[in-house]
């Protein structure tokens, strides 16, 4: 009986079309870092590479003194914790780390998980359940759709960074407002435009949904204490619940949330991402917390890296490139299509510049960009040196036209 192919038929299917797309073509999966010699160099096929796709904002993976932090942790509880937090994963250091980020945030309670990924699937998951609503900005990140779906909410998304329009899909989700989640980001990853979180909160709170925002690839860059957009914008009174990682500008990996609200203490316990997962390693959470302080002490590394992006920008709107959203710590350069794309990114690679390349379903509005991230590690020599491998390849490519 003919009916829908089996797990190993379509595996071999999905493969089949990879390998027909993809090949032996060097693409973003294939890249192998030899070494990693800086936040913002590494050896890639041999050759010394400039780093402008890490999401090493502020340089503070290779920083001496989180180093330290996580060899002294190593050396006095191990290399793992072996187990979840509620068996024998429960440390002096995540304890620690946990009121460390609710003292930077200022709010009551704060919870770690193992990544910003399961810091989503738990605080979303462990918020709503079938028969409330989850109305997300349409460009947000695919942990928080998965979340969602996982959560069995009714998923309904909003033009981007729209409040007009989430006001008219609550209103016509025919769901109370009381039990619908708003998930909006801080700034966005792909394209590194920042949420309009004053027009987005008036409406949450103005109907009384309950707003969470995602300031993944925000900690640490705005605001004056550098806690995110929200910060920024002056808008945390109005925000209920925020997530964010230390994957990106802490250095190591994990992922927390944090609240004010009484009513989300017991958060952690409907977490299924939290109960069920090792806790994070001692190592990390030590050169976590070493790295919160130089956030929370030293804002220089911010002010540089808002510096840096402001050259990288006008050099590649001056190349004729303008990235698709004002200065910032993340940018976006449109290609004409997937084969120029990929033809400029490993033009760039070979050239060593490495950035990364993102085609659909990773990028909002069918759009393939070449996204570039800025570090406060980057020297004034490295931008110039990128800004200059631009310009030979785009013209290689003809992503560039010729000067004239
Ligand atoms: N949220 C957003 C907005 C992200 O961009 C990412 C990672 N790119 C995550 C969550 C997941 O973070 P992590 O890498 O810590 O799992």
């Amino acid at each position: 009986m003919a009916g829908p192919p089996g797990i190993k038929a379509r595996a071999r299917g999905f493969a089949e079309v990879f390998d027909r797309s993809i090949g032996d073509a060097l693409t973003p999966l294939s890249v192998v870092i030899e070494k990693v010699l800086s936040p913002v160099r590494a050896v890639i096929e041999g050759r010394e590479t400039l780093m402008f796709g890490t999401n090493s904002y502020l340089g503070l993976n290779f920083d001496p003194a989180c180093i330290a932090a996580a060899e002294a942790a190593m050396a006095s509880f191990g290399t793992g914790s072996t187990a979840s937090r509620v068996a024998s994963g429960n440390q002096a250091l995540h304890v620690g780390l946990e009121r460390q980020i609710a003292e930077l945030y200022g709010r009551r309670d704060a919870t770690i998980f193992s990544t910003g990924f399961m810091a989503n699937l738990g605080a979303i998951g462990g918020l709503v359940r079938e028969g409330d609503a989850a109305v997300l900005d349409a460009h947000c990140h695919a942990s928080i759709f998965d979340a969602c779906k996982l959560s069995g909410a009714k998923i309904l998304t909003f033009r981007h960074n729209d409040a007009a329009d989430l006001a008219r899909i609550i209103a016509e989700s025919g769901i109370a407002p009381s039990r619908t989640l708003v998930v909006v980001e801080g700034l966005y990853s792909v394209l590194g435009d920042l949420a309009d979180l004053d027009a987005i909160s008036t409406v949450t709170a103005g109907l009384g949904a309950v707003l969470l925002v995602d300031e993944a690839h925000s900690l640490g860059l705005y605001g004056a204490r550098g806690r995110g957009v929200a910060e920024a914008q002056g808008v945390e009174d109005k925000v209920d619940i925020i997530v964010g990682t230390f994957s990106k500008s802490v250095g190591v990996v994990g992922g927390y949330c944090v609240t004010d609200d009484p009513a989300f203490r017991a958060l952690r316990f409907a977490a299924r991402s939290y109960l069920y997962t090792a806790s994070l390693p001692p190592p990390v959470v030590a050169a976590a917390s070493q790295a919160l302080s130089i956030i929370r002490d030293d804002s220089d590394k911010r002010r540089t890296v808002f510096r840096n992006a402001e050259t990288v920008h006008r050099g590649l709107t001056a190349l004729g490139l303008p990235p698709l959203a004002p200065p910032g710590p993340v940018g976006a350069v449109p290609m004409p299509g997937i084969k120029p794309g990929l033809d400029t990114w490993t033009a760039l690679l070979r050239a060593g510049l490495y950035v990364n390349m993102l085609i659909p379903p990773a990028t909002p509005n069918g759009e393939v960009v070449l996204r570039y991230s800025v570090s406060a590690a980057h020297s004034p020599r490295d931008i110039d040196a990128a800004l200059d491998i631009i310009a030979a390849t785009g013209r290689q490519t003809g992503v560039l036209r010729p000067a004239a």
